[in-house]
């Protein structure tokens, strides 16, 4: 038996528990023993029977006087009693509805059980304890110093896995036990011996026994940091050895055309911040490298990042190249495209809009009426180079769609794209079976040296990746940061509403819409829980979102509702409309429309309008079930409002007392700065709930680890020194297979 070996050739695991092993991702041996225990049960002090104290949990140790079955009367259920003696005294045992147990534990046998004093009528008693047989031969020395190493289930630190459906911590603990027996001390360490040195970790071997089942909870926890270090150090190298290969791909070298850039800075309407264009540098100097780009522009919500996107495409346009700008959602799609066509007005650049259901098309001649045009004609003109910069959903990555001659991929509000796609693009965008790169078009062949050429890539995002995770899963990519806003915002009220103050916010909101205002109102999806509560809820939920606007029926509802209240109870004299995921995308144009015209007063959403919209006349956002929103997304809202020199409002709404909800909501109001708000929401939610991370497959054990700053800066630096030492990693070929299937992990999703 090896550590590949598959579970279905163990023999005490049968078809049934193979399959919910499977469930789980447990394929082979390997999979089972790197399955983690997420805590331990303490059950290390063995109490003396006359010692034992009323409501404590206690374990024992001693000898089984008699054992029987018996039915109640009353309730029908089966009892299982017995006596259980040590030297200092003996105790009643019973177990409800374990009927079997009789056939396991005999009058004579030795046992160690594990549970809470209880008082019955007739005295204490052990209520349904974990209970374990000890072998014979320790039976007679019972109550002398017996070694943990026998004992699995109780008298010791005991393991608890997570929980899954009809697999228990007790079978799980059996099954490891008895495989860990097997591979005693046999297990070859994949991390180099120098990094284990330097970092004094546990060896392997070591490690895996104390992580299943300790000596002690400090063992526990070296055991947990060794594998922590471990995957830590392999999301690095991977990160590390991705960036290297990209590093070694071709790009076109982008002339920065400088005299372009200056006359496009002069037909904006405001002056760029310092931080807009030390950004817009940084990615004109990376264009100009014969190697792919690969950068994420971080900006808070209303920063300005639309704005430096389109003058590194200008740059690309007129260099002869075109420009794939991919935004999240059908709406966001069609604000870039009429945003793009605004601002490239005066530069003659043909753009398309592709989605899921219509396209467009702005010709040059035509300056800024688009034209629609079928699909088939905007594909073939998206072939020929001839549209320059095409706008689209998630549309833009099908297979059909070829261009002629991609040089940059823009890509908007990228952590609402799956970590896959993401790397996808970044490793060989476009390349293979996505979207072709122009070798089609035979006079530039030589130009541009055709083959395999990556373009340039762009990712924005408004959710602040905190530093841990921008050194790990988003390792791969250069950052250029705008941490400053665009001159004359003001600062956003905001403040949480209890129920009864419900009456004075809509008195409020209805005094700002008098006074010419709009209000933006959003709901959450009513059933399910809150992301603080789930994290995997929340991210379905994302990944709901993610897969085009697949809102949920629920959604659309609890939109439905509130609208219907706010219409016909709270306003039924302003004019409302609403907005969700399953309208027609006609209908939503022509709702975002009218509310951009400011012919509708508020427009009740779902979480359709967090990404992106523009809307400087709203004033006010007014979110109901705040607590079921993460702090990036509630932050990511209130950047709707504020846009324009109209003070601005931010009220969140919420009837869960949760003291956890307060805090939450609390640094809300206390923070503007998105960068911190991540830092806080990573400390209270966890990093499981930042987009990605689960899609890393990394173990509940060791993802609290990736808010340990240092510990990720430790485990770069080995891997630094590993890949500066040996790049191809030859003198690591486990190292090299682990990683290699990590990467599979990790593309695959
Ligand atoms: P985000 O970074 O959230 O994508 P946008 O690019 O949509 O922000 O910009 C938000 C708004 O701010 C837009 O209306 C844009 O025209 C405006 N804007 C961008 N840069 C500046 C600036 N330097 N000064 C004033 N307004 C700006
Ligand atoms: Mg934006």
């Amino acid at each position: 038996m090896t550590l590949d070996t598959s579970i279905q050739t163990i023999p005490r695991i049968g078809p049934k528990f193979q399959k919910k092993l499977k469930k789980m991702g447990i394929k082979t041996v390997e999979d089972l023993l790197w399955h983690f225990p997420h805590r331990y049960e303490d059950f290390s002090n063995v109490c003396p029977i006359a010692q034992l104290t009323l409501n404590e949990k206690c374990c024992i140790m001693g000898k089984i006087l008699e054992i029987k079955n018996s039915r109640t009367w009353r309730k029908r259920m089966i009892l299982t009693q017995t006596v259980v003696e040590d030297k200092t005294g003996a105790i009643k045992v019973v177990w409800f509805n374990q009927p079997y147990l009789i056939k396991t534990l005999r009058a004579g046998d030795g046992v160690c059980l594990a549970g809470k004093v209880s008082l019955g009528n007739d005295g204490i008693f052990l209520s349904n304890p974990a209970y374990e047989k000890l072998p014979k031969d320790v039976v007679r020395s019972v109550g002398a110093n017996i070694p943990d190493s026998i004992l699995t289930h109780t008298g010791r630190l005991v393991p608890v896995y997570p929980e899954t459906e009809g697999l228990s911590s007790r079978w799980l603990r059996y099954i490891i036990k008895s495989l860990l027996g097997q591979f005693k001390n046999v297990l070859t360490d994949v991390l180099p011996p120098q990094v284990i040195k330097e970092h004094k970790l546990l060896p392997i071997n070591q490690a895996i026994e104390q992580v299943h089942f300790p000596v002690s909870m400090a063992m526990a926890e070296k055991a947990k940091q060794r594998f922590s270090f471990e995957e830590l150090f392999f999301i690095e190298l991977f990160v590390l050895r991705e960036r290297g290969k990209l590093a070694r791909e071709k790009s076109v070298a982008i002339p920065l055309n400088l005299e372009l850039i200056q006359k496009f800075v002069k037909t904006l309407p405001f002056k760029l911040t310092d931080a807009q264009k030390k950004s817009s540098w940084q990615i004109l100097k990376d264009l100009e490298k014969p190697r792919p780009m690969n950068r994420l522009l971080e900006g808070d919500v209303g920063s300005g990042k639309t704005v430096v996107a389109v003058m590194a495409a200008l740059n690309v346009f007129k260099a002869g190249f075109q420009i794939g700008f991919m935004a999240p959602t059908e709406i966001l799609a069609k604000q870039h495209f009429q945003e793009v066509a605004k601002l490239l007005a005066d530069f003659k650049v043909n753009i398309g809009l592709l989605t899921g259901k219509e396209d467009k098309f702005i010709s040059k001649k035509l300056k800024r009426e688009p034209i629609e045009i079928s699909r088939e004609k905007l594909l073939k003109k998206t072939k020929d180079a001839e549209i320059d910069i095409l706008i689209g959903t998630h549309a833009l990555i099908q297979d059909k769609v070829k261009f002629g001659r991609l040089g940059l991929v823009i890509l908007d509000e990228q952590h609402r794209f799956g970590v896959g796609q993401r790397a996808k693009l970044c490793q060989h965008p476009m390349s293979t079976s996505d979207v072709d790169i122009g070798c089609q078009q035979t006079d530039r062949r030589v130009d541009i040296g055709c083959q395999q050429h990556v373009p340039h890539l762009l990712s924005m995002t408004a959710t602040p990746i905190p530093r841990t995770l921008a050194l790990t899963i988003y390792g791969d990519l250069d950052l250029s940061l705008i941490d400053e806003m665009p001159k004359g915002r003001k600062k956003i009220i905001t403040k949480v509403v209890a129920p009864a103050n419900r009456q004075k916010a809509y008195d409020f909101i209805r005094d700002q819409v008098n006074k010419g205002r709009q209000v933006f109102v959003i709901c959450p999806r009513i059933e399910g829980q809150s992301p603080e509560e789930s994290v995997s809820k929340s991210c379905d939920r994302r990944i709901l979102t993610q897969k085009g606007n697949v809102l949920s029926w629920a959604e659309a509802k609890a939109v439905k509702e509130e609208y219907e209240k706010l219409d016909k109870e709270v306003f039924p004299d302003l004019k409302i409309e609403m907005l969700h995921g399953r309208l027609a995308a006609k209908e939503k144009e022509k709702i975002m429309k009218d509310f951009r015209a400011k012919k509708t007063d508020i427009l009740v959403s779902t979480s359709v309008i967090e990404v992106g919209i523009d809307v400087p006349n709203a004033s006010v956002m007014m979110i109901e079930g705040a607590e079921r929103f993460g702090l990036a997304q509630l932050h990511q809202f209130r950047g709707r409002v504020g846009r324009a020199e109209h003070q601005s409002f931010c009220f969140l709404f919420t009837d869960s007392p949760a003291q956890r909800t307060r805090q939450r909501l609390r640094a809300l109001i206390d923070c503007e700065n998105g960068f911190d708000l991540a830092e806080k929401d990573l400390k209270i939610r966890g990093p499981g709930d930042f987009s990605g991370t689960r899609q890393w497959g990394i173990p509940d054990l060791v993802m609290a680890s990736l808010t340990d700053l240092s510990l990720v800066e430790k485990t770069r630096e080995a891997a630094k020194e590993l890949l500066v030492d040996d790049p191809g990693l030859r003198k690591y070929p486990l190292l090299l297979k682990k990683l290699s299937r990590f990467g599979q992990r990790v593309h695959l999703e």
